[in-house]
């Protein structure tokens, strides 16, 4: 749907669409994923370019297919509800479900996956300000609110809506989006959150897209295939050892034996001492790195530029 017939749509409201223990563990995954995926995690007031957001947090918990494994039921039911709100609405942005040999395997259902499975935790000052802010790419989001009843004030939801006379534009704000609550809403549609004033205020963001389920820590661009986006430990690894020299990765469930290509590998979900061990291996390697760079030997620079455009992960 293009950004202009977006603006049209509604946003479907579902009140406790999620209880308040599914939106404990979706919390306890993101602590989870933030302890032990130091790639998986994204700061906003740490970046410069992105200062406009304050203090705000987002774990991708999609990462290494972590959202799906961990929590399915929960994954089916926001599936389930944008579908509704899609057929309900008259959308009509989801392909009918397709019935293939995957889909009896129990894989997933036509051309439409999770693009990305962020949590969302914006403390005082924290804002999405921009007035026409859209999910650029994606087909259909939906917030869940996981905050309890009280701990934050301000930090309202909201969309810009034309007015009745045709040409100004105001906001319609959301105030009443209490745990567990959803909002299902077209994702070029214009939406924002008003600063935080006070407490933490904690959202499960899950875009939509016509493209492959992605566990690459980003908010990802590429709808099928290998991701581009490099680790800068693996670049680092392929700048020193060449990617012809890489051991193999350990692929969970291939009994260590897969080779390892030498761009991307989706993560698999490991426990916390593999990833301890990985991160430990990746400091040391950007420590080298940096140093070579700084003794001028230019072929321990990566020459691929970061392609991703996080900006555009919105709430
Ligand atoms: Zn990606």
């Amino acid at each position: 749907m293009n950004v202009h017939e977006a603006q049209t749509t509604r946003v479907v409201t579902l009140r406790k669409l999620l209880s308040p223990k599914e939106c404990g563990a979706i919390l306890s995954l993101a602590q989870e994923v933030e302890r032990t995926d130091d790639e998986a995690t994204l700061r906003f007031q740490n970046d410069v370019q992105l200062s406009q957001r304050g203090n705000w947090k987002t774990v991708y918990v999609h990462s290494g297919e972590a959202f799906h494994r961990q929590l399915p039921e929960i994954h089916d039911k926001l599936r389930a509800a944008i579908e509704s709100a899609d057929a309900s609405e008259g959308w009509s942005l989801l392909t009918p479900p397709k019935k293939t040999a995957t889909e009896a395997a129990g894989g997933g259902r036509g051309d439409i996956c999770v693009r990305t499975a962020e949590v969302h935790e914006v403390l005082v000052g924290g804002t999405l300000p921009e007035p026409k802010h859209y999910d650029a790419g994606s087909l259909i989001t939906i917030d869940v609110m996981l905050s309890q009843n009280g701990e934050f004030d301000g930090g309202v939801f909201r969309t810009l809506e034309l007015q009745d006379d045709g040409c100004s534009e105001a906001f319609l704000e959301f105030p009443e989006f209490s745990t567990g609550d959803a909002m299902v809403f077209v994702s070029h549609k214009y939406h924002g959150v008003a600063p935080v004033s006070r407490g933490v205020r904690r959202v499960c963001v899950v875009e939509f897209w016509n493209g492959e389920e992605r566990s690459c820590p980003h908010r990802c661009k590429r709808r099928a295939g290998k991701c581009p986006y490099r680790r800068p430990a693996r670049e680092a690894e392929e700048s020193e050892a060449g990617a012809a020299r890489q051991p193999p990765l350990r692929v969970a469930g291939a009994g260590g034996a897969a080779a390892a290509p030498p761009t991307w590998v989706p993560k698999q979900y490991t426990g916390a001492d593999d990833i301890k061990a990985r991160q430990a291996e990746a400091k040391k390697t950007l420590r080298l790195k940096a140093l070579k760079s700084y003794l001028g030997d230019r072929s321990a620079t990566s020459d691929s530029e970061e392609e991703e455009e996080e900006h555009a992960a919105g709430d």
